[in-house]
């Protein structure tokens, strides 16, 4: 262990309780993940190295910030404490984008002239809840969203005007409504103030279209070594039937429906499907379609009709699959199976289901999506025994 004097060390670090390595050394924290993966998954295969980052800092191309106020009335933004709604104050965070958190910093800045109260949980008087900053790392354009409890924002034309002299590279202004009594961020209602409403970023040779709140991988760097290692573990021919799960914005079997003859994407948010959609039409890719509903139904239902599959790629959630899932899986036999993990421990479980059911593990691939945080994502290849 490193003591907390360690270069490395955030000073938010012990009250922010975002970044659980902090104080450990880039290359200390990448032997440690490796040695968890190991001990949790070395029995299935053999794991590689895992896959680091060249610069681990600013790579969060997501930041959001909340608004309030401390105990002498000054306005300050930052992070929730942990496990509290106590705001701590932060000035510079090391694994967020550096031009987000700026963009942040200048609101901040602006709110006293414009006369824009920040809103406070315990008396509910005040506007502004919430900053979220998005940036397209590849294509650098910038939405920034005001999280507010009501749509009258005053002179909001000039506020939007002013912050765009400071930041030029802000492609969009969204003003996101959200009159709730609720810890979640985003409300029901987007207005646009300014540009498109949503942003573009390119991932390897496709580009996704980002809205207030779609789910985007907050690394996109890391995203693309992610979805190649998974792309290139499905060895696809261009006579495949793939299936996407839990396919998200439609990220991964967009990026791989070039090399197969087609491919179903099933996820169960509505919003995600819609925008799914939109980026296979924007990519102006034909052979990919989207069913909106629970994967482990939808899997069921084809296994049931006697459906055919190929490829199977499943990306679940931290809880992992399920066992409607996967015996459906197992019954409609894909040769390959590529599963991609974002939780090493669900991942374990559902690699002892599948190969209690006539599959092998062929290859583990960890990489590091998130420095300074304890999780690992990983990509998995299993192959169907003859
Ligand atoms: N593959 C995508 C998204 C992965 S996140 C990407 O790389 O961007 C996991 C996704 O699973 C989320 O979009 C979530 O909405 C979806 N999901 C969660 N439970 C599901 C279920 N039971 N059936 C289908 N999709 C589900």
């Amino acid at each position: 262990m490193k003591n907390s004097s360690s270069k490395n060390q955030c000073p938010h670090a012990r009250k922010c309780g975002g970044c659980q390595l902090q104080g450990t050394e880039y290359p200390e924290q990448l032997k440690k993940k490796q040695k968890q993966m190991q001990s949790l998954l070395g029995k299935y295969g053999k794991v590689n190295p895992i896959i680091g980052m060249k610069d681990p800092c600013g790579y969060r191309n997501k930041v959001h910030a909340v608004f309030g106020r401390d105990r002498k009335g000054n306005i300050i933004s930052g992070t929730y404490e942990e496990k509290s709604h106590r705001i701590v104050p932060i000035e510079q965070c090391m694994i967020e984008d550096a031009k987000c958190q700026e963009i942040i910093r200048t609101i901040r800045g602006m709110l006293k002239s414009f006369k824009i109260r920040t809103y406070d949980e315990d008396t509910g008087y005040g506007l502004l809840r919430h900053v979220l900053v998005r940036r397209g790392l590849a294509s650098g354009e910038i939405m920034v969203v005001l999280v507010a409890v009501s749509p009258i924002f005053p002179s909001k034309n000039n506020f939007v005007k002013a912050l765009r002299k400071e930041h030029p590279q802000i492609t969009t202004v969204v003003l996101n409504i959200n009159d709730k009594r609720t810890s979640m961020v985003l409300g029901d209602r987007n207005i646009v103030l300014y540009g498109k409403g949503f942003i573009r970023d390119r991932l390897g040779e496709c580009s996704f279209r980002i809205s207030p709140g779609s789910f985007y991988q907050v690394n996109p760097a890391q995203t693309e070594i992610l979805y190649r290692t998974a792309v290139e573990y499905a060895a696809l021919t261009g006579k495949e039937r793939v299936l996407d799960a839990y396919c998200g914005t439609g990220t991964i079997g967009i990026t791989a429906a070039a090399g197969a003859k087609e491919v179903l994407g099933v996820e169960l948010n509505p919003d995600a499907v819609r925008d799914a959609r939109t980026n296979a039409k924007e990519n102006k890719i034909k052979n990919i379609q989207f069913r909106q509903g629970d994967a482990g139904e939808v899997m069921q239902a084809m296994a049931a009709s006697g459906e055919k599959l190929d490829v199977l790629f499943m990306d679940p959630p931290r809880a992992g699959s399920d066992e409607k899932f996967l015996s459906s899986a197992v019954k409609m036999g894909p040769d390959r199976i590529v599963y991609i993990s974002c939780n090493p421990e669900t991942l374990a479980r559902d690699l002892t289901y599948l190969r209690e059911h006539r599959y092998r593990v062929m290859k583990i691939q960890p990489v590091d999506m998130f420095p300074f945080t304890n999780h690992v994502e990983t990509v998995c290849l299993l192959s169907r025994n003859k």
